[in-house]
This record gives structure tokens, sequence and C-alpha cells, in this order.
């Protein structure tokens, strides 16, 4: 059998080194044709004269000339700027940029008709109305690497018709490093406490996401877009342990539930595998030790970003664009220590506000919405600390 072609775009990040030990792990079955980063040098240099690919992308110039200089003696090996220019040679292309930043590499995907392996859910949140009409090109499709969206889709896969079975998407939330503490209580907490996951090792954009619930916000929006379910009928459930990834319950009162060990090397392996499954396993559970599962309600006063995300994705258009971009600025305020961690809802919030919502048509219309947004968070901010 040939072997599967996968590019990774933001390959020296969490998700790219994961993919690359899931490809590691099964070597004859995948083979990597594309790297691209932002300005991480040696780690890309390394994981290319180990991998291989046809091409390298990196994004900052004077990274992309180091990077030209390490891998000349080397052939076969091109250094480009642009990562869309590996989603036209791969079969599948994982794309783990962090943030918004993310679009171009998947609309460049699914527009040359390859399967996208989706970790990067700003670009589909933020962009919703425009990348939607991508996933009907002929041969794309959109893998879940989002471990809550890789459970949905694997328990969607028990469903001969999902939109006369389903009666709700329940998405489990770790609850992050701040589960039950009251308001009050998080008044003060520190970037080092945020940064502080209990279960999950991520980057630390999603990292201080989790610790907000923002993240799970995000994801509700993100299981609307991927599965066209309504935000009545999407639900979240604190569940600390990571063990049940997500769930959906059908309307003969029928729940399936997805379960494995918190290990993001799973859905990656799923979403390279699709519609095959991979031969290696990763977050198996031995059920002696595994001694219980708890779940509760989420405390949406502490925690108020989730609610927040409920109410940009139901004004739809261009009100989830503002929400995540607005997000990440807030977030970067946050760990650069200049705005406190409730701020980060308040930064969101007062630009959600402040924004004119439209119904975009163009992807120039979702950046300039993004920009706007951010341009709005910086003045807020600055707002706040003066
Ligand atoms: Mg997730």
């Amino acid at each position: 059998m040939t072997p599967v072609r996968v590019a990774i775009a933001g390959s020296t990040g969490s998700i790219g080194r994961q993919t690359l030990e899931v490809i590691s792990a099964e070597p004859d079955s995948y083979v990597v044709v594309g790297l691209s980063a932002g300005s991480s040098v040696d780690l890309v240099v390394e994981q290319a004269l180990k991998f291989r690919p046809s091409l390298v992308a990196m994004s900052d110039e004077a990274a992309r000339e180091r990077v030209r200089d390490a891998l000349a003696g080397v052939g076969g090996i091109e250094v480009v700027a642009d990562a869309t220019e590996m989603c036209g040679i791969a079969d599948v292309v994982i794309n783990g940029v962090v943030g918004f930043a993310g679009l171009p590499v998947t609309m460049a995907t699914l527009k040359n008709g390859r399967r996208l392996g989706l970790a990067n859910k700003e670009s589909l949140i933020a962009a919703g109305p425009i990348v939607q009409p991508l996933r009907q090109v002929e041969g794309a499709d959109l893998v879940p690497v989002d471990s809550e969206h890789c459970a949905l889709h694997q328990c969607l896969r028990s469903s001969v018709d999902t939109n006369r079975e389903v009666a709700r998407l329940v998405l489990t939330a770790s609850g992050g490093p701040f589960r039950g503490r009251s308001f009050a209580d998080l008044e003060q907490v520190s970037v080092d406490e945020a940064l502080r996951h209990p279960t999950w090792s991520m980057g630390p954009k999603i990292t201080i996401d989790s610790s907000t619930l923002m993240n799970k916000g995000l994801e509700v929006i993100e299981a609307h877009e991927l599965f066209g379910t309504g935000f009545d009928d999407i639900d979240v459930v604190v569940h600390p342990q990571s063990v049940v990834h997500s769930m959906v319950e059908f309307t003969d009162g029928s729940t399936i539930a997805q379960l494995s060990m918190p290990d993001m090397r799973l859905p990656i392996g799923y979403a390279l595998g699709w519609p095959e499954r991979l031969r290696t396993p990763f977050g198996k559970i031995d059920w002696t030790q595994l001694s219980r599962l708890d779940f509760e309600p989420p405390d949406r006063r502490a925690f108020r970003c989730l609610d927040l995300a409920y109410q940009a994705g139901r004004s739809g258009g261009t009100a989830p664009a503002v929400i995540s971009a607005a997000n990440e600025v807030a977030v970067d305020a946050f760990m650069s220590r200049r705005i406190t961690w409730h701020q980060i809802h308040d930064v969101s919030a007062a630009v959600l506000d402040h924004s004119t919502i439209v119904m975009p048509t163009s992807v120039e219309e979702v950046i300039d919405a993004d920009r706007c947004a951010r341009e709005d968070a910086e003045r807020v901010i600055s707002g706040m600390i003066s």
C-alpha cells in the first residue's frame, strides 16, 4: 500500500510534534511531505532532516533564510514562505497552527480537495460561513483533531440518520486548574497557576482558554459548525478526569460516549487514519486503575466566558470571529501580566458589545472583523491599565 502523504502546519508546536510521534509509530503507513513553522529554526531543521519532506514553509523571513542555509546541502527539500503551498501535495493536512493565523491552511486544504485534520479550531469558528461551502469541494473532508469533536465524530458513526436520531451533543470539560473556585477566589490568580492544567499538556494559549472555559465555549461553536447542531442542543458538563471525551444523546434516551486516557495522539491518529483506525493504541484504558468518573455542571457565574461564547455563537455572522480575536488579544495581555484573569472575559465581552455583526460573504470581511476586534481589544486593555 502506498503511504498516506501528510503535511503538518505548525510542526514545531504541541500538535505538530505529536503528529510526528504518531507517524514515527507507523512509518510504513505515512510519509511526511510538508512541514511549516513560524520561527523555531532548530526544531524544524531537525524535523526536516529526520522526515525528509519535499517542502518546508517558514513564515518568518529571517528564520526562513536560516533554515535554507541549514538545509542547503540536503537534496530534495525546498524552503518556501507560504504554508498553503503544501496543501496541494498532501493527502492529509494536519492544521496545528495556533489561532486565527491557521485560516489560510484550512481554506487551502479544502479548496484542494484534501482531508483536513483540524486542530486549529479558531479558523472554523471565526470563518464558519466562508469555510462551510469549501467542505463541498470534491475530495475535501474535515476530520476534527480536537479531542471532544473527535469523540463526537466517533459517536456519530453509530447513527444512520443524524438529523433524525441525535437529541443533543454533550461536550465534556476538565474544568481546568480553577475548577471549584468561586468568582471571588479567581480575582488574583496568576499566569503560572492558569498554565497548570490538571489533565492535558497543551500549548499556552489553549491552556489559558481552558482555565477560563473560553476553550469550551469556542468548542461549542466548533461543534455547531462541524455537525450542524443548534446551540440549544449542545451542552457542556464538567468531567475532571478527562476520560470521557464527549457524548451524543439520541432521541430514544441512549447515550454513546467515547473514552480513552487523555492523549492527543489518539485524535491525531484518528484524523490521519480516517476512515480506518490506527493499529497503534494511544490512550488505552487500564480499567483496573480507573476507579471513578465524575460529572458536574459548569459554574457559569465564575467562568463567564462559557456563556459569552454561546452568545457569540447564537449571534452568528462575524460574532464568533470577533470573540475569538478579542480573546486571543486578551489572553496575550494576561500572559504578559497586563490584565487580570477576570479581565480576559471583560475585554472579550466589551469588544463583542462594541462590534457591528454582519454575515460575511468573503474571507476579507472575516479578516476585517478579526482585525477590528483586535484593535478594539487593545483599546479596551489600554483603558483598563491606564
Ligand atoms: Mg478540546
